[in-house]
């Protein structure tokens, strides 16, 4: 059992930025990463709105720096996920990970949210063999094929444009005739040769053969139409839910599962904080996530400078609260 002042779940930039800051307020700190560095950022190609960056970055190299930034302060990394927690009984918090067991006295919850599937048939047998959620990680494989997106916000019409890099065409289909995207994004896509657009038209079916994508039952939800459209590429951009299941009932969440914070950034647990998308459904921004960070950490680190006095030392025995 290992004993911390600050562990951060999560390492995306909500979970990097309250790194960077934790470790470099000198309290000891370990970053659990989960399956991935970075978090959803990692998987986008472009990032052409993250301040300093005049000419754009990208997602890894944004990570990659953050990641950089908290090491030079001694911030640890475990590169594991949580499968356990126990905030029932106050601080110290009981956090267990894949091979390893923690006392943390604050813990800084930032593991974000997962894309959202579509369930109809034939996506989840075609994950990964044509079906995918990420852009960046699938895109090369549709090289000069047939691309399609579903969705109609700004990670849809980012991810199309992206993927003109690859496809002989990209068809965005959307279940509207309007789409949620920003309007920058809207006329890029407009004007993109590569790219057709599909509105008022839902996914019925993903149909495939010998196991791998050819094509897919289209209907037009105004006229009531049904056809079928061959592709290679089938990218599902429809928005996230939040990572919150591993909580259970040890945090108050909101109706739609994100966490619920107050203006510290502290949950329903005193001394257990959140930053980014599991407790923001509506900004969702790179840079919200980091600014959550730095907050979610600035309180973390005035919850533990209250307590200085009673906290134990790191190299103190751990002693168990009895269940
Ligand atoms: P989103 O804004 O919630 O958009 C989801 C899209 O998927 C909507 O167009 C929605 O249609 C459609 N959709 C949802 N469920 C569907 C279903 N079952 N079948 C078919 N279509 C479905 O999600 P997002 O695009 O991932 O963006 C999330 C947040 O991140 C937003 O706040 C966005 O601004 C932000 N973001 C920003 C950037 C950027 O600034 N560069 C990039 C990516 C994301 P309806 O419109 O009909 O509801």
């Amino acid at each position: 059992m290992k004993r911390e002042r600050v562990l951060i779940i999560g390492a995306g930039p909500a979970g990097l930025t309250a790194a960077i800051y934790t470790a470099r307020a000198q309290l000891s700190t370990t970053v659990v990463v989960g399956r991935l560095l970075g978090g959803q950022i990692s998987t986008t190609h472009e990032v052409e709105n993250f301040p300093a960056f005049p000419n754009g970055t990208t997602g890894p190299e944004l990570v990659e720096n953050m990641r950089a930034q908290a090491e030079r302060f001694g911030a640890k990394f475990l590169y594991e996920s949580v499968t356990e927690v126990d905030f029932t009984k106050g601080s110290p918090f009981y956090v267990k990970t894949d091979n390893d067991e923690f006392m943390a006295d604050t813990v800084i919850v930032t593991i974000g949210a997962n894309p959202r599937t579509l369930n109809i048939p034939g996506e989840k047998e075609h994950i990964g063999r044509g079906v995918s959620y990420c852009a960046t990680c699938d895109g090369f494989f549709f090289r000069g094929k047939d691309i399609s997106v579903i969705g109609g916000g700004d990670s849809a019409l980012q991810e199309a444009l992206f993927l003109t890099k690859f496809g002989k065409e990209v068809t965005i289909i959307h279940r509207r005739d309007q789409f949620r995207a920003s309007v920058a994004l809207q006329f890029r896509v407009k004007d993109h040769p590569k790219i057709k657009l599909q509105m008022d038209t839902v996914v019925d079916e993903v149909m495939g053969a010998d196991g791998i994508v050819k094509g897919m039952k289209l209907r037009n939800v105004k006229t009531g139409e049904t056809w079928e459209k061959p592709t290679d590429g089938f990218f599902v951009f429809i928005g996230y839910d939040p990572n919150s299941v591993l909580f259970g009932e040890q945090l108050k969440l909101r109706g739609d599962g994100y966490v619920v914070i107050d203006e510290m950034h502290q949950t329903s647990v005193e001394g257990v904080f959140a930053a980014g998308e599991i407790h923001d459904s509506l900004f969702r921004q790179a840079i919200t996530a980091s600014g959550d960070g730095c907050k979610a950490a600035l309180s973390a680190i005035n919850w533990i400078g209250e307590r200085e006095s009673q906290l134990q030392p790191l190299d103190a025995p751990v002693e168990l609260q009895p269940a």
